[in-house]
């Protein structure tokens, strides 16, 4: 029996009403073996499936808070983008921050997948057949993920009124989403405010240097509020610790 399949089939049928998703939220996170990644926190999928899990505005920004990590959703009048889709088993709680921006599944034009590694990309083959929208991450990243749905993106690239920018180090195809009209940043692993704001951690990234050089590039935008995949949202003065952090690196 395919119980994965009637799970994404309730998911789906979920999608347009609120009261019967909370149902299916309970029933949508069902294969222990699914969940593989390393994580901080025990999977404890139920606990955030209120809606009030979700929004936070941030720009215009909502984020889904899903402790050792977090996903960010942007609504634009009836769509949506949403960056990185956390662990394993993180649907659940993404569609409750959808929820709680008056989206669903359905308004999602587009998913930008930071880069390959699970604990932000562990949601794909879950969230995956849930979208109509395009999924993309950077190109060196793609084959990684191994999901025919995921195409590559450049730097310098526009989607949703989005900028791409490449900021290889961390993984090699590591790219980081810049907000022109707001000046937000979704830096993904280039950034981290778990402790300050920091670069990469060294520990999980391939290439420090270039990772590095990443950070410099950054410090070259707008940059008004940054948003990391691990660790609290900068929305004081991040252009001034951004420029501190990039000079600070070697
Ligand atoms: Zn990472």
């Amino acid at each position: 029996m395919d119980f994965s399949g009637i799970t994404r089939r309730r998911l789906l049928v979920s999608g347009g009403s609120g009261v019967l998703g909370l149902t299916v939220v309970g029933c949508s996170s069902p294969s222990p073996s699914a969940s593989l990644p390393p994580t901080s926190s025990p999977a404890s999928p139920a606990s955030s499936s209120s809606p009030g899990a979700g929004g936070e505005a941030l720009g215009g920004w909502n984020r889904v808070d899903l402790d050792f990590v977090s996903v960010y959703i942007l609504v634009r009048g009836a769509e949506a983008a949403v960056v990185d889709l956390g662990v394993a088993n993180s649907a659940p709680d993404i569609e409750a921050g959808l929820k709680a921006a008056g989206m669903s599944w359905s308004s999602v034009k587009h998913i930008l997948l930071t880069h390959k590694h699970a604990d932000h990309a562990g949601s794909l083959p879950t969230v995956a057949p849930l979208v109509t929208g395009s999924i993309h991450t950077g190109a060196a990243d793609v084959a990684a993920l191994a999901n025919a749905q995921v195409k590559p993106l450049d730097d310098g690239a526009e989607i949703f009124g989005l900028r791409v920018i490449g900021t290889p180090g961390h993984t090699a195809g590591h790219i980081s989403i810049f907000d022109p009209s707001t000046g937000v940043l979704v830096a993904g692993d280039a950034l981290r405010t778990v402790s300050g704001l920091q670069g990469a951690d060294p520990k999980y990234t391939d290439d420090t240097a270039r990772a590095n050089r990443s950070v410099r590039a950054l410090a070259e935008l707008p940059v008004r509020t940054i948003l990391p995949g691990h660790g609290a949202p900068i929305t004081e003065d991040a252009a001034g610790k951004l420029r501190k952090l990039a000079d600070s690196l070697t």
